[in-house]
Formats: C-alpha cells, sequence, structure tokens
C-alpha cells in the first residue's frame, strides 16, 4: 500500500505560485480560454462562471451558449465574447477548438442527450487543459464509459453528491469518500476536487491537498459556478502547472469568499460577491 501524502494549503503554501505579469505580457500571454455553459433558465450560471474567468485573469474568453443565451451574455458580461449555438435552449454542438489554450464545461449546461453528444466531442477531441463542473459531471456519472475517454490532466470539481454520481457509489462516511477521491483521481488520472468546508483536492499521483479558506456564506446558489470559471482562466495560462492552477483557484476562490463575507455577512454572500472579490484574492498572491 502507498503511504498517503497531505498537505494543508494555507497562505505560506501558497506563497511564490503566482507569478507577477511581466511589463510586456499581452492578451496572448494568459490565453484564449472556451466555456461551454448554460441552458434556459440557468444562464446565470454562464454569466458567473465568465465573470469568474474574467476577474481570473484570461487573455481572452469566449462563451459558447445555446441560442437564448445570447443578449443575456452579450448584455451581462461585454468582454467575453459570444458563440451561440444551432440549438435554442442547450450547447450541442462544439466550436472548432483550434484557437483555444483551456476549454470549460458544465455550469448550468443541463443533461439533454445532444449536449451529452458534445461532450463526448469534446472528450474526444480536445488537446488542451479542461476543466468539467456540474452537469459535465453528472453527465459522465449517467455515461460512464465517457470516463475512459477523459484527457490526462484534466480537473473535476465535484461537490459531494455530483463526486457520487460520477463514481456511482455511494460513501459509508466522509473518511471513505476522501480514499473514493484518491482512487478516482489515480484510475482516471485526473485532478478531482471534492468541494466543500476544506475542500479537497486529489491528484494522479496520490496527493491530497486541503484548501484552508472559505467559509458557510458559500454554501449558496452559484459559488461554485464562479470556481469553475477562475479555474478556467488559470489552467489557459500556460505559465502554470496544472497542480499550480488547480491550488490558486482553489485558494483564492476561498479567499474571495472571506474577503466578501466581511462585508456582506455570511447570511448575504452571494456568488456575484464572489466575482468581486477575486481580483483582491489572486493580489494578495501576488
Ligand atoms: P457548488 O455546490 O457547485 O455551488 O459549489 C459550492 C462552492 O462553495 C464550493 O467551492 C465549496 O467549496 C464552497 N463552499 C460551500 N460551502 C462551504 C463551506 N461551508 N465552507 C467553505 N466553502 C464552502
Ligand atoms: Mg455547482
Amino acid at each position: 500500500k502507498t503511504p498517503v501524502d497531505n498537505y494543508f494549503v494555507d497562505a505560506a503554501f501558497m506563497q511564490g505560485r503566482l507569478p507577477a505579469r511581466t511589463r510586456f505580457s499581452h492578451k496572448g500571454t494568459f490565453g484564449h480560454a472556451l466555456l461551454l455553459t448554460g441552458s434556459r433558465g440557468k444562464l446565470g450560471a454562464a454569466v458567473l462562471a465568465s465573470k469568474a474567468c474574467l476577474r481570473g485573469g484570461v487573455g481572452l474568453l469566449t462563451v459558447q451558449v445555446p441560442a437564448v443565451g445570447y443578449d443575456v451574455l452579450q448584455i451581462s458580461v461585454p468582454e467575453a465574447m459570444t458563440l451561440t449555438d444551432s440549438a435554442t435552449d442547450f450547447v450541442t454542438e462544439l466550436p472548432d477548438l483550434k484557437p483555444y489554450a483551456a476549454v470549460g464545461i458544465g455550469p448550468g449546461l443541463g443533461q439533454e442527450n445532444a449536449t451529452c453528444e458534445a461532450l463526448r466531442q469534446l472528450l474526444k477531441t480536445a488537446r488542451v487543459p479542461l476543466v468539467l463542473d456540474a452537469d459535465a459531471l453528472n453527465l459522465l456519472g449517467a455515461n460512464r464509459e465517457l470516463l475512459a475517454l477523459l484527457p490526462p490532466d484534466s480537473l473535476l470539481t465535484p461537490h459531494p453528491k455530483e463526486f457520487e454520481r460520477l463514481t456511482g457509489e455511494p460513501a459509508r462516511d466522509d473518511y471513505h469518500r476522501l480514499e473514493q477521491l484518491r482512487t478516482f483521481a489515480r484510475r482516471h488520472s485526473c485532478y478531482c476536487v471534492l468541494k466543500g468546508a476544506y475542500t479537497a483536492l486529489a491528484t494522479p499521483e496520490g496527493t491530497t491537498y486541503f484548501n484552508s479558506t472559505g467559509n458557510p456564506g458559500m454554501a449558496t446558489g452559484g459559488s461554485g459556478d464562479v470556481l469553475t470559471g477562475l479555474l478556467l482562466a488559470l489552467r489557459a495560462d500556460k505559465r502554470l502547472s496544472t497542480l499550480d492552477a488547480a491550488l490558486l483557484g482553489l485558494y483564492a476562490h476561498g479567499r474571495a469568499g472571506d474577503l466578501a463575507a466581511r462585508e456582506t455577512g455570511e447570511a448575504g454572500l452571494v456568488a456575484g460577491d464572489l466575482v468581486r472579490f477575486i481580483g483582491p484574492a489572486l493580489r494578495e498572491l501576488t
């Protein structure tokens, strides 16, 4: 049996992981990200993830939404470019992936069959880092043969319920769930997060990291969508390893929650507040 390797991710642990922006950097330095997101009634998830990606420092962001989301995205997130699907209510197709440094998929996506086919196509053809969340994970759980298609070093961000759907096996207790997390990351050669208080990150090598930031104010709709956007920005940044991008995203997301809660209180915190504090949280790390 391999020894278990655990780290606690606090401010000291994060020291020096986020490189400063050099004077001569430009949009291309920080990557062009693609986000596949949204369905009728869930475009808020698309907006929150998009805003978080931009606040996370991405160079350029293109968002693919169903046709129903075009005006919403263009008006709510003018910094992003919007592609619309031929379907009205769900994402069903992939754009040409060539321009993109990283692809995120999941927030507010829904679980239509045609969406699942787009996900399958993405897993088969993507040659860049992937971030998978929310309904992308639910689709993986419902079509477990897709797990074999996961490109190495993909980053998955389930909460406990999504993680249970992914494994198809309910955890006996919290410790068992962590064991399942380590096994899952090894078996599928992915970086898998388990969200909640002290969010855990398991690596393909079997190391586990526990995040120290965040508070119960973040138990509110849309918090996870903000994390997805932020992680997508960091994965599009070629200067960062998969591990550093994941740790930076988890730590800064929680820290944004802590800074926001000082202002709003925990009960009053909404996911949009997290977006506002991503910049300040990242600034503390440089
Ligand atoms: P989701 O369930 O997808 O919206 O994700 C919720 C996000 O909020 C995750 O990043 C969690 O880690 C975070 N979160 C929820 N509850 C807590 C908590 N009690 N303490 C710290 N972070 C939390
Ligand atoms: Mg979520």
